[in-house]
């Protein structure tokens, strides 16, 4: 199915306090936001028709606003309230969630002091899958990016800030034009950190391990996932992991709001456990049965 561009659809966006037609949330190419990176956002599903956990998206986003300095000029009560608005005017019940703020037109150049800031959510319901659901089936296939996430003193680490994306999006296009589905990026140390727009987990017998967020977003998926493999009696061990650490274990796995849990097949030529009998595809039920309760 083709799939509509994203600036030329039916339906509202929530733009500055209010719903407007889709097509009419414009703003001008000159814009603090688009030029230096200004903005941050937020990435949220909606199942059932209800958000999950809306609330802990909201204060994310609001977090990243106060790290990169935008103030944004609501409550989390009113974003909140938006959110669950503009999917019922949207008649969705299941979803992909964006809320965005950034600096505006009033201001160029990096000074700050009188740019206008904007907000606006919209939700689009083609993402029921962020990856094929074939694809998340048969498990993807990872290549080591050239790129590294950056220091925590160099890039926001603990913000989902846009300027930091673009190290994603370089990685993303190595990995596709390689012929994999994503990348494994590693720190500016030369850990294991996480996928493109998504976190990583290792399985081994019953242990699970994850590299430790510290200059990386630690993902609400991943906390979920963390809170929910460990009632099930996996040992959830948050460690430094090197690349030549990844050929021990049996099974690995990304997780995010987009991604939901997806296994991994292969990172460079090693190879990992996937299939309707792993506890990769079991997580992934879980999780899918959590998100709906
Ligand atoms: N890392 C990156 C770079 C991401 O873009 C995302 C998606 N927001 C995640 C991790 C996972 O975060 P979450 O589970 O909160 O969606």
């Amino acid at each position: 199915m083709e799939i509509a561009p994203f600036d030329n659809r039916d339906g509202y966006i929530w733009m500055n306090g209010k719903f407007i037609n889709w097509n009419d949330a414009q703003c001008h190419v000159i814009t603090q936001g688009l030029h230096y990176a200004s903005s941050v956002f937020e990435g949220e599903r909606a199942y059932n028709g209800k958000i999950f956990k809306s609330e802990e998206h909201t204060k994310r986003l609001f977090k990243s606003a106060e790290i990169v300095g935008i103030k944004i000029p609501y409550t989390e009560a009113e974003i909140n309230l938006a959110k669950d608005e503009l999917i019922k005017k949207m008649n969705f019940t299941d979803c992909y969630v964006r809320p965005i703020a950034w600096r505006g037109s009033q201001q160029m150049g990096l000074s700050t002091s009188k740019a206008d800031i904007n907000v606006a959510i919209a939700v689009w319901n083609d993402w029921a899958s962020y990856f094929k659901i074939e694809d998340r089936k048969a498990g993807l296939k990872l290549i080591t990016s050239p790129w590294k996430r950056p220091s925590p003193d160099t890039a926001p680490s603990e913000a989902k800030a846009s300027g930091p994306y673009v190290i994603c999006t370089m990685s993303k296009e190595f990995a596709e034009t390689k012929g994999y589905h994503d990348a494994l990026m590693l720190d500016y140390r030369g850990f294991v950190a996480e996928g493109t727009g998504a976190n990583i987990f290792f399985i081994k017998d019953m242990e699970i391990h994850t590299p430790i967020p510290d200059c990386f977003l630690n993902g609400i998926t991943r906390q979920t996932v963390i809170e929910m493999v460990t009632q099930k009696g996996f040992n959830v061990i948050e460690r430094h992991i090197k690349p030549e650490d990844i050929n021990q274990y049996d099974e690995a796995f990304l997780t995010g709001t987009a991604a939901e849990i997806t296994p991994i097949q292969s990172i460079d030529d090693i190879t990992f456990n996937t299939g309707d009998d792993t506890r990769n595809f079991e997580f992934m039920q879980d999780y899918h049965n959590l998100v709906r309760s």
